[in-house]
């Protein structure tokens, strides 16, 4: 086992590293002036997409890209240190096409379009020609369990005729956003997890309509922002049906592995953001005649962060490699996969809180205002907690993996023999 990253891992993360500090870091006091007053992030989105993908850094969170792909196809595991450095800006990744909700839905294309489909709707998101959204989560049902979806599906000739509502679809708002795959039902006669189809629907379909912004916690995503939605006898061609009817779970599952791993990865990222603020922020203050660093609280704060940190990195690079061995079909379906990707589900989110939090305690009062990055993080960790499927989903899953032991607690050799 070598748990270092290997050469060429580390050249890339080098590379993105530099292209980061030079690029991207000195734009962000711009990207926070722009984006407190508009959604429109950044002017300089363009520019600095053309000149990431000129450096060779494009599409790198997809190890499946075809070789008529744009972009350089890394593996999960090369993918991951990568992320973690986009991870510490929320629009960083769009620079480099590796964006939520967009790159799980292009890992859903290329698995499940047909050639057709993959022209139409692959390809420009390839080339950061327009975004996407992914719509399954409804008002009306407990959408933690995905088998309750409602949006009725229901085929007439070549179409379908889309009847639901949907909402916290991220990316739904974006002025950018043309199309998004809705997950509906097709079959209310099916076996439970049969009765479910994915469909690709443009924004522009009549019958589409945004209802409204939803923001989370009080904070807005400015690079996906989140939108609710009504489908009123939308009408989409069934070419648009991704995979066979009744594949809707099998088209959620490729998607949700990547999405789950791809948060996790950023939010460690994020993670390394709130350690350096309060170690740079408690050596400069002075409370009660000392550096707010030399307490042994706020040493113990930030030690027990990178505990936590390291712990989940390795159990996030180990998910990872283990995406890398199945290939994400084979992932879909491999128990030991899910397992993975449930525990750093529940991991990695629990961490972001907790270190976010120390560091807002140590920030003082303005660790909640918009001049820290705090908040946000904290916001964001709350968020993966239920987004993608709430804590206790994953928990019961990862209980449910538990193997029994073979004796009883009376029998066990673990235990001294009770006295006769
Ligand atoms: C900011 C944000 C962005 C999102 N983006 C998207 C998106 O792009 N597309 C999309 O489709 N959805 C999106 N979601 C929705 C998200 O995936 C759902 O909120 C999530 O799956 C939970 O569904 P629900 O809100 O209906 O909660 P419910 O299903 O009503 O669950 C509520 C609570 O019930 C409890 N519960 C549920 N099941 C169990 C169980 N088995 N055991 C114990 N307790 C349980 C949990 O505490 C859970 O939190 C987003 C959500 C947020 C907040």
């Amino acid at each position: 086992m070598d748990f270092d990253l290997s050469e060429r891992s580390e050249q890339w993360r080098k590379r993105l590293s530099a292209f980061f500090d030079s690029e991207v870091l000195p734009r962000h006091r711009a990207w926070l002036e722009r984006t407190a007053g508009s959604v429109e992030a950044s002017p300089f989105m363009a520019e600095l997409q053309q000149k990431a993908r000129t450096a060779g850094l494009w599409n790198l969170g997809l190890p499946e890209l075809a070789p008529d792909e744009p972009g350089t196809r890394l593996s999960n595991l090369e993918y991951a240190p990568l992320a973690e450095i986009m991870g510490r800006l929320f629009w960083a990744s769009e620079v480099f096409n590796c964006q939520a909700p967009d790159v799980p839905n292009m890992i859903a294309l290329q698995n499940c379009a047909t050639p057709e489909q993959k022209a139409r709707w692959l390809r420009p998101l390839l080339e950061a020609g327009t975004r996407s959204a992914f719509g399954m989560t409804e008002p009306d049902v407990a959408s933690s369990d995905a088998t309750n979806i409602a949006t009725r599906m229901v085929r007439d000739g070549d179409d379908y005729i889309i009847n639901g509502r949907k909402w916290f679809i991220t990316g739904a708002a974006h002025p950018r956003c043309s199309f998004l795959i809705v997950m509906g039902v097709t079959n209310f006669d099916a076996d439970r997890t049969r009765r479910h189809s994915c469909i690709i629907v443009p924004m522009d379909a009549p019958g589409v309509r945004l209802v409204r912004r939803l923001r989370w916690m009080g904070c807005e995503d400015h690079t996906a922002p989140i939108g609710e939605l009504a489908f009123d006898n939308v009408r989409v061609s069934a070419a648009n049906l991704l995979g066979a009817e009744g594949d809707g779970f099998k088209v959620a599952q490729i998607r949700l592995g990547p999405a789950r791993i791809h948060h996790c990865m950023r939010s460690i990222g994020l993670c390394e953001l709130p350690i350096e603020l309060m170690m740079v922020r408690s050596a400069e203050r002075t409370a009660f005649g000392r550096s707010v660093i030399q307490y042994d609280t706020v040493q113990r704060w930030i030690a027990e962060s990178r505990v936590e940190l390291e712990q989940a990195r390795l159990l996030t690079y180990r998910c990872a490699w283990r995406l890398d061995q199945a290939g994400h079909h084979g992932a879909s379906s491999s128990t030991k996969n899910w397992r993975d990707v449930s525990l750093i589900k529940v991991a990695v989110p629990a961490m972001l809180q907790r270190i976010a939090d120390r560091a807002l305690q140590v920030f003082g009062a303005m660790g909640g205002s918009d001049d820290a990055p705090i908040h946000q993080a904290l916001a964001w960790g709350r968020l993966l907690r239920i987004g993608d499927g709430p804590d206790e989903v994953h928990l019961r899953q990862i209980f449910r993996m538990e193997v029994m032991p073979p004796w009883s607690i009376a029998d066990s050799p673990y235990l001294a023999a009770h006295p006769s």
